[in-house]
């Protein structure tokens, strides 16, 4: 199963990521996940990441690309990957595209979860300090939520224009959006 979760930030893409990978057998590859290893390395390209991720701006796109690249070439060739957090901007699904047809793949499906700023707001303030991420502040919290808006959200008519978007409503207990995702997904595919 191919996958990728296309959500604003405290929609629950870590938690419904890791549900689909235990039920597809796939990798869970979290792009925030996978760049804060990278930012915690003390390497200037460590810096360099965590410089961008403590102001809740994009990391640039081919910084992305080469810490993702390998994830998901090992898990293409492997049970599939749910992707979670990537791609982000409009070149990032460009490059997306070309590297599944490179590896001879195709994705199944992509999962648009959605709730309101004020319910997303909420969410990340709850968990902030017990998650212990710097970018869990209110005025980080605004800042990344208009980043998604902004260029993260032309993402959604992109695969909608594929056939191949899902949208579920996030603003549900996580049980609920997993079932809602469930649902949908049987249909489409
Ligand atoms: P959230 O969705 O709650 O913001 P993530 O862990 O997915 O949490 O992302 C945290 C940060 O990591 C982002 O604000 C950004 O700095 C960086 N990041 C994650 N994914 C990408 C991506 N695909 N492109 C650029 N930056 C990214």
């Amino acid at each position: 199963m191919k996958l990728l979760l296309l959500a604003p930030p405290g929609a629950g893409k870590g938690t419904q990521g890791e549900r689909l990978a235990a039920r597809y057998g796939a990798a869970h590859i979290a792009a925030g996940d996978l760049l804060r290893a990278e930012a915690r390395a003390e390497s200037r390209l460590g810096r360099q990441i965590a410089s961008y991720q403590v102001r809740g701006d994009l990391v640039p796109d081919q910084i992305v690309l080469d810490v993702l690249t390998p994830a998901v070439v090992a898990a293409a060739a492997g049970g599939g990957y749910i992707l979670d957090g990537f791609p982000r901007t409009l070149p990032q699904a460009t490059a997306a595209a070309e590297l599944a047809v490179r590896l001879g793949v195709t994705l199944d499906a992509v999962i648009h979860l959605y709730a309101p700023d004020s319910v997303l707001t909420r969410r990340l303030l709850g968990r902030a300090g017990q998650a212990g991420r710097a970018d869990d502040t209110a005025d980080v919290i605004r800042h990344r939520l208009q980043v998604f808006a902004e260029t993260t959200g032309p993402l959604v008519p992109f695969y909608q224009e594929r056939g191949i978007l899902i949208a579920v409503d996030a603003d549900q207990p996580p049980e609920s959006v997993t079932a809602g995702i469930q649902d949908q997904l049987t249909r489409l595919l």
